[in-house]
């Protein structure tokens, strides 16, 4: 089981959530009809949810019907104002997201996004009813400089507001860069330390409720190690690019 505690507690449930980044049609959605199909009949023994762009958010809502969530890609840390071509988390809310992301590599790296920038869009989100996804995750350069469980520990302290980890509200996807797109997943030994570090770090911020955040892998999975990458210690899901396209 995933993220199986050896203490005897109930493990966590875990979170299957798919990010289609800057791709999908509405053609497409007849995928997001299928997952949602499948997920209800097989009544999945894990919460799926599927992050859209923006544009596709209200039809796949409206598809999914509640059987998988559906969440947005990130969105604006005020509520609404002249911030042309942004979307608030309120929108996300109004169109049918129940989630969103926030610091996806992409957005660090193509649009500078900071830590700071990562933490103000997690209360608005909060505050409109959305659970935040936090992504972090070290560069290759950083790893190889042995950098990677410091530079992993200043993103929570920098992205994570304290209270918000108190809330409930959020959950942390441990992203490295090199694995995300590239077909190369980490050993299972440096997933295992890394969401390690990540607890302790949300168990120093949080108190008791730190227990309680689930903390994805993301970069490469795909059906064929899924299985095993649930299996180890503090996994409680994955956050899953391009496999999620199809259902
Ligand atoms: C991602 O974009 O967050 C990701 C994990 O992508 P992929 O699964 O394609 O590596």
């Amino acid at each position: 089981m995933p993220g199986t505690p050896d203490n005897g507690e109930i493990p966590m449930r875990p979170l299957i959530a798919g990010n289609w980044k800057m791709h999908g049609m509405a053609a497409q959605l007849r995928e997001i009809e299928a997952m949602s199909k499948t997920v209800h009949a097989a009544r999945t023994a894990a919460d799926v949810l599927i992050c859209v762009p923006a544009a596709l958010l209200s039809r796949a809502a409206s598809i999914a019907a509640g059987r998988i969530g559906i969440g947005g890609e990130d969105c604006h840390a005020q509520a609404s104002g002249a911030y042309t071509g942004d979307c608030s988390a309120d929108m996300l809310k109004d169109a049918g997201a129940t989630t969103m992301n926030a610091g996806h590599s992409d957005r660090r790296k193509y649009h500078g996004e900071t830590d700071a920038m990562v933490a103000a869009k997690a209360e608005p989100a909060r505050r409109a009813g959305l659970t935040t996804i936090i992504c972090i995750g070290e560069t290759q350069a950083q790893r190889d400089g042995g950098n990677a469980l410091a530079v992993c520990g200043q993103q929570i302290a920098g992205s994570v507001p304290t209270d918000l980890a108190r809330s409930g509200t959020i959950a942390i996807a441990y992203e490295p860069l090199s694995a995300i797109g590239s077909g190369h997943v980490p050993a299972p030994g440096q997933i295992i330390e890394v969401h390690r570090k990540i607890r302790e770090c949300l168990l120093e911020r949080a108190g008791a409720a730190g227990a309680d955040i689930r903390i994805l892998y993301g970069g490469s999975v795909w059906s064929d190690n899924v299985h095993d990458i649930l299996g180890l210690a503090d996994v409680d899901g994955v956050l899953i690019g391009g496999a999620s396209l199809l259902a």
